[in-house]
């Protein structure tokens, strides 16, 4: 069965101090999971061994990295493997953030790679995929995205990408306060649970958690995560304030 999801990511936001302050914070305000919820933190790097201690045995709660490279080791300076982010126990990462694809020049081909190192070594990759502005006024969203999932995740078999996390995110929408609709949100996620379908299996479709991100906020949370085929959400800016986020894990429906 799906799980829902409350994913946050900080991005390249907070100093120490404020990342250590925003997990207590969030710690001691009340929410409850069922065993079907799930939160998961993307911080920078940094801060994943801070954050990984503070939740230890927080059932449910994960810790993501917001990035990986594609080798397991070497003379990659500057880089993170899989194998780093495993041995602090970080299981989960962030793959393919449209800020990944934007300013690292990061290909659907590049994304592929990285999604099979993830599950080669049983890591689950949280994959970003949505358009931009350009292709939705011109209303190509659904090639779009069919584009980025053919290219990056559709060679995997079976097995494999049931164990995927996808996340739609529309760019027009990342961090500017402008939200798909409900309705846009439900339309495309519908899209892609069918090309899944149609790749896959119906059953395999109804295995997948696919999030929404976009200018997820507390005021709005409960109304996107209540379409069907949302599982959950990929927050930014609104997972950096305790308050908001803690209200967007309890509108997980
Ligand atoms: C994101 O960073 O993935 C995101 C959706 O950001 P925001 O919630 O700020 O739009």
């Amino acid at each position: 069965m799906r799980k829902q999801i409350a994913a946050a990511n900080w991005k390249m936001n907070l100093t120490y101090q404020q990342a250590e302050n925003l997990i207590d914070d969030l710690l001691a305000l009340p929410h409850n999971l069922n065993n079907n919820q799930q939160v998961i933190f993307g911080v920078p790097f940094p801060y994943l061994t801070m954050v990984v201690d503070k939740l230890k045995g927080k059932r449910n709660v994960f810790v993501a990295a917001q990035n990986c490279y594609t080798k397991m080791n070497g003379a990659y300076t500057g880089e993170t493997s899989i194998e780093m982010l495993q041995s602090i126990d970080v299981n989960h990462i962030i793959i393919g953030h449209s800020e990944r694809r934007e300013y690292f020049n990061e290909s659907n081909e590049m994304l592929a790679a990285k999604v099979d190192l993830c599950l080669a070594n049983n890591a689950t990759p949280i994959f970003c995929c949505g358009e931009p502005l350009s292709v939705r006024e011109t209303n190509e969203q659904d090639t779009f995205v069919a584009k980025q999932l053919k290219e990056s995740l559709f060679h995997l078999i079976a097995e494999q990408i049931v164990k995927v996390v996808i996340a739609y995110e529309p760019i027009w929408a990342i961090g500017t306060g402008k939200t798909a609709t409900s309705q846009q949100a439900q339309d495309i996620q519908a899209f892609i649970r069918n090309e899944i379908a149609k790749q896959y299996s119906n059953d395999i479709a109804n295995e997948i958690s696919i999030l929404y991100g976009g200018s997820v906020k507390a005021a709005n949370a409960k109304e996107i995560f209540g379409m069907p085929d949302v599982d959950g959400g990929l927050v930014g800016g609104a997972s950096l304030v305790a308050t908001e986020f803690n209200a967007i894990i309890n509108a997980l429906s």
